[in-house]
């Protein structure tokens, strides 16, 4: 194959392997610069299908679809960290495909992915892997109580189980049929953050500022980001982490380093996420240069420059849940109310049915302070039902 031409330049097309929401945003960010785009997802209705010029109503493992996205991109990237390996390994025979294969494959492995962490030095939980029989019986009793997650295919909390006991742990693996696990210590947390970094094929690598994060029931409900939302030593220590990260995969593309801080105020690593993240949403509107942007620079080859957060900024994570607010009756959230409240940025992906736990959307709440934009986010909170934080 001859190579592409880098950097591919505004009217070029840019594939991307999945229709959710991070899709559709990549798209508009890419539509935005003058590309055209092109999305393979099997949904008909899918966020992204919806919005780019053309759509491939296709599965990850069909060649027949995979090879039409070949053909119509210069370059394909992805927005679902499960797809397979094979199937992005499929196009990049074709056509330059960032992140690769190989980076996408260690996100993808809970234990791949804390051999990596180990191996560049960033501390994580403490783990043991489980895929046999012999590994339960010798899990280390201190590793309990602990929290049992399934080495693939899990997100916002799922396929996870908290054990107490070695009993507990042994139901719990029987549960998910005694799939390949890492069990994880429970560690005291005082508060969880995440960095987004992009890293060039040249190996320049840019970062958003630290996002200070807030889990309900497992799923991320609100992202901070201003200057005091943690301490300044813990945040460049999490962007040098995060950095030393992406270094160590030669990564190409954008990557979330998610981070617990615990009680005693140590940082430690919990998982990588080869696209770009909820907890980055916020870059739309409170930095000059968007997450979505910076994907659609490093998979075009432009030049990555260092992002400038502009405004304070708080995110609010909206799930189906917020349409059935009062009772069983399904509502509109009253976005006019929200909207009349300065600096408020809706961001909804077009998903027809609400159901609980669905992320249907988010609202960015841009201010001058963290004080007022802490404010502005209560106060579209209480508005929405949400509690407050
Ligand atoms: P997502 O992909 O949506 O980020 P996930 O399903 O990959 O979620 P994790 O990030 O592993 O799940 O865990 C979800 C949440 O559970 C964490 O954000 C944290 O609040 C809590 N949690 C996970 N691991 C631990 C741990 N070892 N100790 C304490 N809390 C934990
Ligand atoms: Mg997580």
């Amino acid at each position: 194959m001859t190579p592409a031409p880098r950097p591919l330049l505004p009217g070029a097309t840019l594939g991307v392997l999945g229709g959710g929401q991070l899709g559709r945003m990549f798209v508009h960010a890419a539509q935005a610069m003058g590309y055209f785009t092109a999305v393979l997802d099997a949904d008909p209705a899918s966020p992204a299908g919806l919005v780019s010029h053309h759509h491939i109503q296709a599965g990850y493992e069909d060649a027949a679809g995979l090879a039409e996205l070949a053909r119509l991109s210069d370059a394909i990237t992805t927005e679902f960290e499960n797809v397979p390996a094979a199937a992005l390994a499929a196009l990049a025979a074709q056509r330059p495909v960032a992140p690769a294969a190989s980076a996408v494959a260690v996100a993808q492995d809970r234990a791949q992915e804390k051999a990596h962490f180990v191996r560049c030095g960033v501390p994580c939980a403490p783990y043991a892997v489980i895929e046999t029989a012999a590994q339960l019986a010798a899990v280390p009793a201190d590793l309990l109580p602990g929290i049992l997650k399934t080495a693939r295919m899990g997100y916002d909390g799922k396929g996870q189980a908290r054990v107490a006991t070695a009993a507990e742990l042994a139901a719990a693996w029987e549960a998910v049929d005694r799939v390949p696990c890492v069990l994880e210590k429970m560690l005291p947390l005082a508060l969880e953050c995440s960095v987004i970094v992009a890293r060039g094929a040249d190996g320049m690598v840019v970062h958003l500022p630290v996002q200070r994060n807030l889990h309900r029931d497992g799923i991320l409900a609100v992202t901070e980001v201003y200057e005091s939302n943690l301490p300044q030593t813990l945040a460049a220590q999490a962007v040098e982490a995060a950095v030393s990260i992406a270094n160590g995969l030669q990564y190409v593309g954008v990557l979330c380093v998610e981070f617990f801080v615990l009680e005693d105020g140590r940082l430690v690593v919990n998982e990588i996420a080869p696209r770009p993240h909820n907890s980055g949403h916020y870059s739309q509107n409170a930095c000059d240069v968007s997450q979505f942007e910076l994907q659609v620079r490093t998979l075009a080859g432009l030049p990555l420059t260092q992002p400038r957060q502009h405004s304070a900024a708080v995110m609010l994570n909206l799930l189906g849940d917020l349409w059935f607010a009062h009772g069983a009756a399904a509502r509109t959230p009253p976005w006019d109310q929200i909207l009349a409240l300065p600096g408020t940025h809706l961001h909804l992906y077009g998903k027809h049915d609400a159901k609980r736990g669905r992320k249907m959307g988010h609202l960015n709440i841009t201010a001058p302070t963290a004080a007022a934009a802490r404010a502005t986010a209560l106060q579209a909170a209480e508005l929405l039902g949400l509690p407050a934080f």
